[in-house]
């Protein structure tokens, strides 16, 4: 992957953050943030599709994570995010594929990032318009 790429995951990572409130930050605490190309065969062992942008996996925060000694309030987990499946790659659409991730981990279903803006449908229209605006 072009280093490009990873400079343009990690400024729109940072940027999200660094957006959030402090209680939510904090329930961001144990949540990985990755990139990848696309998804691996442990992305597909955890349900992950081959065409996904990338999926939130673990604990959502309020959700009970059956026993360990973290409070309820914080998610655990992981967000991978995939570059080869967004395109275009631009800080637009990943910025929003990232945001509906954060969103997932932050305790929100599908429904609940229709409503913030962040849906399958919002994410569709970044990318076509992106694809608009460098052809
Ligand atoms: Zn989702």
């Amino acid at each position: 992957m072009s280093p490009l790429v990873y400079l343009l995951f990690w400024s729109v990572r940072r940027q999200l953050l660094e957006g959030l409130d402090a209680e939510d930050l904090e329930r961001m605490r144990h949540v990985r943030i990755e990139l990848a190309l696309r998804p691996e065969l442990e992305d597909v062992l955890r349900g992950c599709g081959g065409g996904e942008f990338g999926y939130f996996w673990g604990t959502r925060a309020g959700e009970s994570d059956g026993g360990t000694e973290l409070p309820e309030t914080e998610a655990v987990g992981l967000i991978r995010i995939f570059a080869g499946n967004i395109r275009p790659f631009c800080r637009a659409t990943l910025e929003l594929v990232l945001r509906h991730e954060i969103h997932h981990a932050l305790g929100a279903d599908e429904e609940d990032c229709d409503l913030a803006g962040l849906g399958s449908y919002h994410i569709g229209r970044a990318l076509e318009a992106a694809a608009g605006a460098s052809s």
